[in-house]
């Protein structure tokens, strides 16, 4: 498999991919080992994963550099990416044993009663290239905390990335059996999906996510997903700072170049402040550098994917068929690298597959409203169900709104943004099952009840 460095077109690496059989002798080496390391001390786990904090962050620049040269990210939001997922990861150092402790719920003298918390077993994450760092730690990270064994494919066009971490972790103390890398795009997935693992916990979009949920349905272990968005806006009529909330919006939309699951995917702005918006959007947008990604000042890097650079054209130039315009970011790309200039469209509405279908690039679509109904209306027409955000002045004109979302967050006065503290989860074809939060740690163990009758010990 060759590693290609999407700002250049270069080939970067060349890779070999691990075929099936390769697959099952990791998987079997995984499963003879698991239980010697679920036998390890949960503090003792739990340092292995500080030291494993300590390498990411000593290793922060060459880590930073490794990602941006195989998908495209400028390079400072690496360093912000590492450093996000250095927070998660002190998350699940700090909250772990609270949460995977024996809990007593009775203990009269004659009966008692407590649950304790095992580890599934040898797991399989099949991730995404967006965030590698971050969506990995969500999963393997509290699953190697809890005792299992983890067989971890990255994405295709982060396989380079995967293998820092790997090394990294190992490093740490991390057993070799116990975190391993699969290397390989869809084929090597499969086979994955062929093993008897104890669970699944897959990082992608709704397509592939719900192909293996039915394909491991008879499997009967836990399957989690966290897949795609069309995430809305909605910018209210009481908002005072518009310039302010134009900024926020456009980071929203477009950082990452827009490869976010909780990107801004789609805008909804009252008619009363929808021409100051756009102009301030416009003016913000413009402020957007596309370019090289290892330099500092690059707002937005290439796509990873040629073929993402022509899925954006073709949805956007079906919206203008419809009566879309385009108010900036007009012009293509010239020369090498899978850039995509951002691109802000107005006069949409929800015909367009432009206000329907995830984008995951820097493009927007603006639509104008009349009234909150038909903002809540259009907010919930959608497949989807990952995160919603609303400006506004007033907490109390925003709640009522926030109320109605059939998302797994909502979000007042901010957006694109997660929290280790709570749960990160989707609804309908965003996903199912969470990540992060104490929901997030319990995921990988499952419950055991003892009921006690008899002189019992503590
Ligand atoms: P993808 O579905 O194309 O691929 C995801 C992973 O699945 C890759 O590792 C890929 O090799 C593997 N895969 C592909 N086909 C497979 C098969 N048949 N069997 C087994 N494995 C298979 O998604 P992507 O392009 O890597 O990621 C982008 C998507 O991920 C977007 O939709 C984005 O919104 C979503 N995402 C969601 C979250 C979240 O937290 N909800 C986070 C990041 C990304």
């Amino acid at each position: 498999m060759q590693i290609i460095n999407p700002a250049t077109e270069a080939v970067i690496a060349s890779i070999e991919t691990d075929a099936p059989e390769i697959i099952l002798t990791l998987y079997q080496t995984a499963r003879k080992s698991q239980p010697q390391w679920a036998k390890v001390p949960l503090k003792a786990r739990i340092d292995a994963i500080r030291r494993f904090d300590a390498l990411l962050e000593k290793n922060a620049d060459d880590l930073a550099t490794t990602l941006t040269s195989e998908m495209g990210k400028p390079i400072w939001q690496s360093h912000n990416e590492l450093n996000g997922a250095r927070a998660r990861v002190q998350y699940f150092i700090e909250n772990s044993e609270k949460w995977l402790g024996e809990e007593w719920m009775t203990t009269d003298e004659m009966l008692g009663e407590k649950i304790s918390y095992e580890p599934l077993g040898v797991i399989g994450n099949i991730s995404a290239w967006n965030y590698p760092y971050l969506v990995g730690v969500n999963v393997f990270i509290p699953a190697l905390i809890a005792g299992n064994a983890v067989l971890y494919k990255p994405s295709e066009y982060t396989t380079l990335t995967g293998l820092k971490i790997e090394q990294l972790l190992h490093e740490a103390g991390i057993p070799a059996d116990i975190f391993q890398v699969v290397t390989g795009g869809k084929e090597a997935g499969e086979a994955m999906l062929d093993l008897p693992l104890d669970g699944y916990f897959f990082t992608g979009s709704h397509k592939t996510g719900k192909y293996i949920y039915e394909r491991v349905a008879s499997k009967m272990v836990p399957c989690q997903m966290e897949l795609g968005g069309k995430d809305p806006l909605y910018v209210t009529a009481d908002n005072q700072n518009i310039e302010q909330v134009a900024i926020a919006a456009v980071e929203g939309a477009f950082y990452n170049g827009g490869q976010s699951c909780c990107a801004v995917e789609r805008i909804y702005v009252h008619k009363d402040v929808y021409k100051p918006f756009v102009e301030a959007f416009i003016a913000e947008s413009a402020k957007w550098k596309v370019g090289d990604p290892m330099l500092k000042d690059t707002m937005i890097g290439p796509l990873v994917r040629k073929e993402q650079v022509t899925f954006l054209q073709q949805q956007v130039g079906r919206s203008l068929l419809k009566g879309a315009r385009i108010v900036f970011g007009e012009e293509r790309w010239e020369g090498l690298g899978y850039f995509f200039i951002p691109t802000v469209v107005t006069d949409v509405n929800h015909t367009m597959r432009l206000m329907t279908e995830e984008s995951f690039g820097p493009v927007i679509g603006i639509q104008k409203v009349k009234s909150d109904t038909e903002a809540v209306n259009l907010m919930l027409d959608t497949q989807y169900g990952l995160t919603a955000a609303v400006y506004s002045d007033n907490y109390s004109h925003a709640e009522p709104i926030l109320a109605q979302m059939n998302t797994g967050t909502v979000y007042w006065n901010c957006c694109d943004r997660v929290s280790a503290r709570l749960p990160w989860s989707g609804r309908k074809h965003s996903g199912l099952g969470s990540t992060l939060s104490y929901h997030g740690i319990r995921a990988f163990v499952k419950p055991k009840a003892y009921h006690l009758r008899g002189k019992y010990q503590r």
